[in-house]
Order: structure tokens, then sequence, then C-alpha cells
């Protein structure tokens, strides 16, 4: 896959232009501004409603989500097939969700087509979430692509801290995360405490199984990403995403050939 030609010709601004950067890694202390606070009771509620839950469909778990907690409810979405799953199932439940995607600057083109997919089938617009600092700015204050060298700041100052921004206010957010996608995505609960962002995280495809997903994609025609016709099981920013060959982890095309698993939106230990 060749490089989009947008970020093909850096533009060198002078430093003094640069805006000022909070670096966020996964693992910082991020000081999340989410509208709501953990007590006693919210713990309890939501061990309850997480055991209540496993047995739901994931309709089940998005109503209950909706209800408990709109208009503090939010999505994040980078197109996924199971990101896609849920904005079909929103658009019948609650269209008005606001879903947001976090755009580091480098997704592919197919990938921000989706969006206009979305917005043309479902009427909703999902909104960009971006950095302050564009690409071009960004490689120029750290003297090239950080993906290449330090890809946990690239993705703690691309997505994490744009995160931390985008649900300021809200009480829950909702994750397209499957349990047997990987070791550390097992531990995921249908509803749990995301302590990064100081949230409720919602979990309605946790026990769906990748068949499911495609099932109901090719059964209600949802739009995907024709990324995944090519050997691109999962999608995130170009300079971190292969293709997967036979009999690799349908993961293994992410940051491959380092240590790094997640961007660190959904790392379950944290
Ligand atoms: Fe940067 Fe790669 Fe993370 Fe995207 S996935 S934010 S390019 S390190």
């Amino acid at each position: 896959m060749s490089q989009p030609a947008r970020f093909s010709k850096p533009k060198m601004l002078p430093k003094k232009d640069l805006p000022q950067l909070r670096v966020i890694s996964p693992g910082d202390d991020i000081q999340p501004q989410s509208g709501i606070e953990m007590t006693p009771e919210l713990e309890e509620e939501i061990k309850r409603r997480s055991a209540e839950l496993e047995s739901a469909t994931p309709q089940q778990i998005l109503k209950w989500a909706v209800e408990r907690f709109a208009p503090h409810f939010t999505m994040a979405t980078a197109f996924g097939p199971e990101g896609m799953t849920i904005i079909h199932m929103l658009s019948e439940i609650a269209p008005e969700t606001p879903i947001f995607n976090l755009d580091t600057g480098y997704q592919f083109k197919e990938t921000l087509e989706l969006r206009e997919q979305v917005k043309v089938r479902y009427g909703i617009e999902v909104e960009y979430k971006r950095p302050d600092l564009t690409v071009e700015q960004y490689e120029e204050l750290h003297g090239g692509p950080l993906y290449k060298t330090n890809p946990s700041q690239c993705c703690g100052d691309r997505k994490l801290k744009v995160l931390v921004d985008a649900v300021k206010g809200k009480h829950a957010w909702a994750s397209a995360i499957r349990r047997d996608q990987s070791p550390d995505r097992a531990k995921a609960p249908i509803v749990g405490w995301d302590k990064k962002f100081q949230l409720v995280k919602i979990s309605p495809l946790a026990n769906s199984t990748k068949a499911e997903i495609w099932n109901m994609i090719l059964d209600h025609k949802i739009p995907y990403n024709p990324l995944h016709d090519s050997g691109y099981t999962s999608v995130g920013c170009w300079p971190c995403t292969r293709a997967v060959g036979a009999g690799e982890d349908e993961r293994a095309g992410r940051w491959s050939g380092t240590a790094k698993t997640e961007c660190g939106l959904h790392s379950m230990d944290d």
C-alpha cells in the first residue's frame, strides 16, 4: 500500500510556530475530565449489570447503555467491522448517539471514505477528533515520523490525548472489542470501569465472534472497509498496518515487528 499523497511532502515549519504538546503515552498519568465519578454504588451497579448482560444480545446491551447514560453516552470508531456493526445497531436504537473517529492524520483513504458511506447510509455524521498538530507539524517537531521510533508516544499524542478531550463530560463509551481478538481483550467485561479515561466502558460485542460479525455485515449489507478483502484483517493507521498471511492472528498486522499490540485505548491492565 503506497503512502497517501497528502502525507508525502511534509511542509517545514519554523519551530517557533509549532504549538506546545502535552505528551501522553500509554501508561502515563493522564488527567481525564469525564463527567462521572466512581462510587461504591456505581461499582456495584457495573458489576451487577455486567453479569446480567452476559447473556444479552448486543442490541439489548446497547439499549440498556442508551437508556442508562444518554445523552452522556458516546462511541469512538475506527470504522472496523465491529464498529460498523455497532453503528448499524445504533442507527436503529439511538441514531442521535454522538460517534467520533480519532483522525490521527495517518488513516487510510479507504477508512476515511467509510465515514462518508455512514453518512449516506445512516444519516449519521461521525465527528472527526484531531490532534492539535497536523502530521506535517508533528513530524517536523520530532525530526521525522515518530511511528518509526516511538509508536507508543505517537499513539499517545495522536489518539489517547485526543480521546481524553473527546470524552470530556461524558459518562460512558462503547467499545467494539471482542474477547476472542487477543488474550488481553479476553478480559473485557460487558460493562466495566475504564480507569484510564474515568468512564463506564460498554463492550456489546465482547461475546461475539468474528464469524457472527461478518454474517451480520453481509446479511444487512453494512458498509465495510474494502481493505479487509485484501488481507487487512485489522485496519489502523497506514504506517502501522500490514495485510496478514494465512494462519496469522487477525491483529498480527498491527505494529508488526514490534512488541506493541495495542494503541493504549483498550489495554485492560491500565
Ligand atoms: Fe502513530 Fe502508528 Fe499509533 Fe497511528 S497507529 S498513532 S501512526 S504509532
